[in-house]
């Protein structure tokens, strides 16, 4: 029988290191894999009385009513199919936070969608499966001349991204398999169907987006399949040594040796991050033998868009043994560098400058050499060994004391202040000139921003008439800014325990961004100008508070927090952001101004969390869950991570902050502080995850948070990490005089929330005599019940005035 061939020849599926497909390089496999097309001969007619389907994680993808051919084996092995006609395809994710997503981008928390074409791909047994499916149902194959048109120049376009994914099983025997199905959705369009157990999270339905401001992956659900391996990486990097020469056009040329150790003993290829604007000349192996790689090459969207990276892989000539250790040298040059203009520049590139393995929670140890101009100065991550003149260059050396997870540098025409003391020396960088758009901005700014003027109105020769404002430098606010930042490292040396570098660069980089490397600070402009010039520059209150108060304390709290204590998963990746950004509210919290910094911060956050902002679908507290991390960011909310994980992780933070304090007592804040020092030690040079972080605060736990018993915080968790909404909450009551005092009988209305949640609102009563605590009343549900006594008749009961929950009231 016809069907008996074809089963036959897919037994070799995912042939062993032996068979023909590997004898091809690399190369001329992945070639190979591309020029795939439809093997007229093996096409399948489907009609409605067949019932062909494919379960593959939580989808059943239903095959109606049409065609399906087979792509072309390559020596012997069928690695995809496309089909033509009517499908159905039912997905319906059981996690709660995965389903709230599934219901934004869907509009239901299922995916029940009617397909019209589509695309697989797979190195699991699909082909199999489909043929002992054809050969149940009586379905014989037939030649498809048609279809194999139809899909010609499709298969040219949509192969190359998925080439590479099927060449890493053909090169691993090891690494698990992968099934991708491409849907032309009849409403969605199209999206993609993937179950790849290579992944950390196997099963994954999205879409990408084109449109707003920036094309983006929506992610509708990402999730674990029950019984799939744990995700254990393959290879470690253990040490890299970076030569690096930066020339005058700003273009650099690299040479990078890591050296690493394989963990599995199972796998041969592996994955660098490492920019696109560079180009790798050469890969070599210990002994300076040349290995095959492959950059910028078959991204899929869905991966770019997972790891936030361009990425690379090296394909070892075979798999090293477990433990083995070995070294390789990249050498790459090309820009990543830009001029913002004015003699500012930016380093555009500053993660993914040199090849990189692994995530935020992978440490190593570096070396590095660095050439660039010597009119330019250069901050680096590490301490600085040497630096000295060669000609029209410097060049310094740079070495880690303490493993950290990534390496930078900085440059500019920089002017420099720094504070030394005996245990650290802190150096602030800042260039001389404004960066063109923000010399532009302030050129313009008198249109839409009223300047402050530099002297009295009277003392002007003719007040109607304003000189124009010389343009303020960046440098004139180094050495106050070198202070604070020193201030700010011995308050957060109280919460989190000794400053874990011996040096620290504070360095400006153009734009509205910040980032705090290990012992490197990346500080927007916009910090170093003062209010007048931030206001010339178009910032209001708000834009000035956080330039000026959070951002550049934000950075250097990330010292600990994302430095020494890692995430690994995005899902736990809003951890080490909250304690940051709480830290930094606390930390201005301490210069006494008469606004109250934690309070003010704490309630915009609260308003930005509840209010809708124009033109947006639904407030921020609504977008998804906290563990979502940076699937926050969507078409349907192009900045949804800062909205949500800045506001609502420092709202987390404050609350476990409030339970666990102690008023009155000598440091009221023990508890907290304990808590954080814990996490600083026990989770050092390694990732902290939800559930660890759970554990910990467990461990220093109040009977007063024990809402559920059982000595655990789940609720907690499950409410404000895993959950979406604001809690509103409204109390109903009545005062009776009796004997002993008043009888205050009540109930308290939770509304906004799931009807399981449950929150401990403190309640306070004002009375003739001023506020007088009253209780916590758990409210578990819409309503709740409570009573107090109380000696004083009193006016009105307040809830939360100290602000310690996450809540809105009438
Ligand atoms: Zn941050």
């Amino acid at each position: 029988m016809k069907v008996g061939a074809g089963f036959l020849a897919l037994w070799c599926l995912l042939a062993p290191a032996s068979s023909p497909a590997v004898e091809k390089s690399p190369h001329e496999i992945y070639d190979a894999l591309n020029a795939l097309r439809v093997d007229a001969s093996a096409a399948y007619p489907i009609s409605p009385t067949n019932r062909i389907e494919l379960r593959r994680g939580d989808a059943v993808i239903s095959l109606e009513e049409g065609t399906l051919a087979f792509l072309q084996a390559m020596d012997g092995l069928v690695t995809g199919a496309v089909f033509s006609g009517r499908g159905h395809v039912l997905a319906m994710p059981r996690d709660p936070v995965e389903k709230q997503q599934m219901g934004r981008f869907l509009g239901a928390p299922v995916l029940d969608q009617v397909f019209v074409n589509g695309y697989l791909r797979f190195t699991d047994d699909t082909a199999r499966e489909l043929l002992n499916q054809f050969h149940s149902a009586g379905v014989v194959q037939q030649p498809g001349l048609a279809i194999a048109s139809q899909w010609d120049v499709t298969l040219g376009q949509l192969n190359p991204l998925h080439s590479l994914r099927i060449l890493l099983n053909l090169l691993s025997p090891a690494l698990a398999p992968a099934f991708y199905a491409g849907l032309d959705g009849a409403s969605t369009g199209p999206f993609d169907v993937i179950l790849d157990y290579g992944r950390e999270e196997p099963f994954l339905l999205g879409q990408y987006k084109k449109g707003g401001d920036k094309p983006s992956y929506d992610v509708w659900t990402s999730h674990p399949i029950p019984g799939s391996p744990p995700h254990v990486p393959d290879f470690r990097a253990l040490f890299y040594s970076l030569e690096t020469s930066i020339f005058p056009n700003n273009s650099l040329d690299g040479s990078a040796l890591v050296r690493l150790r394989a963990e599995t003993g199972k796998e041969r290829v592996l994955s660098f991050q490492l920019s696109r604007a560079l180009t790798v000349d050469r890969v070599t192996g210990d002994h300076g033998e040349p290995l095959e790689f492959f950059q910028n090459e078959g991204m899929s969207l869905q991966e770019r868009s997972a790891r936030g990276n361009d990425y690379m892989y090296v394909v070892l000539p075979s798999v090293p043994a477990l433990h083995q250790e070995f070294a390789l040298r990249f050498h790459y040059r090309g820009n990543v560098i830009e001029d913002a203009g004015n003699g500012v520049l930016f380093v555009g590139a500053h993660e993914s400058w040199y090849p990189h393995l692994g995530d935020a929670s992978d440490f190593a140890s570096y070396e590095m050499t660095i050439r660039w101009p010597r009119r330019l100065r250069l901050a680096a991550t590490g301490t600085k060994t040497d630096e000295h003149e060669d000609g029209e260059f410097r060049v310094g050396h740079w070495k880690t004391e303490t493993p950290i997870s990534v390496a930078g540098f900085n440059l500019g025409d920089y002017a420099s202040s720094s504070i030394a003391s005996a245990s650290r020396s802190i150096e602030v960088f800042a260039n001389r000139q404004l960066e063109e758009n923000l010399k532009n901005r302030m050129a313009s700014s008198g249109t839409d921003v009223i300047p402050i003027p530099l002297t009295p109105i009277g003392a002007l020769p003719n007040a109607s008439v304003a000189p124009p404002l010389p343009n303020p430098s960046p440098a004139d606010a180094l050495k106050q800014l070198g202070k604070e930042i020193d201030a700010s490292i011995r308050f957060y040396e109280t919460f989190s325990g000794p400053f874990p570098f011996h040096s620290l660069s504070v360095s400006q980089i153009p734009g509205t961004f910040g980032q705090g490397w290990p012992g490197l600070l990346y500080v927007s402009t916009y910090s170093f100008l003062n209010a007048q010039a931030q206001q010339r520059a178009g910032l209001n209150a708000t834009g000035q508070e956080h330039f000026t108060e959070l951002v550049p304390y934000h950075e250097v709290a990330h010292q600990w927090w994302g430095n020494v204590v890692a995430w690994s998963s995005y899902r736990d990746q809003w951890i080490d952001e909250a304690i940051a950004n709480y830290l930094a509210l606390l930390f201005a919290d301490t210069k006494k101004n008469p606004d109250h910094t934690l309070h003010v911060w704490l309630s915009r956050y609260r308003r930005q969390l509840v209010e809708k902002p124009p033109g947006a679908t639904e407030p921020a507290g609504e977008i998804g869950a906290l563990s979502l991390g940076v699937r926050l960011d969507s078409s349907k909310s192009p900045s949804g991570y800062e909205q949500v994980v800045y506001s609502k992780g420092s709202w987390i933070i404050h609350m476990l902050r409030e339970m666990l304090r102690q008023p009155g007592a000598k440091n009221p804040d023990a508890r907290f502080t304990a808590l954080l020092q814990n996490l600083r030690v026990k989770y050092a040079y390694r990732a902290l995850s939800t559930d660890d972080l759970r554990h910990e605060v467990e461990a220093v736990m109040t009977p007063g948070m024990d809402l559920e018993g059982g000595h655990s915080m789940e609720w907690f968790f499950e409410e404000w990490v895993r959950g979406t909404g604001v809690p509103h909450y409204r109390v109903e009551y009545s005062t009776h005089h009796t004997e002993s005092g008043y009888m205050i009988r009540g109930k308290i209305f939770q509304t906004e929330v799931s009807r399981s949640f449950i929150a401990s609102v403190p309640l306070y009563a004002s009375s003739a005599t001023g506020r007088v605590f009253l209780g916590n009343v758990v409210a578990a549900g819409p309503e709740t019940m409570f009573h107090f006594t109380s000696r004083d008749p009193l006016h009105k009961i307040i809830i939360d005035p100290q602000m310690t929950l996450l809540c809105t009231t009438d």
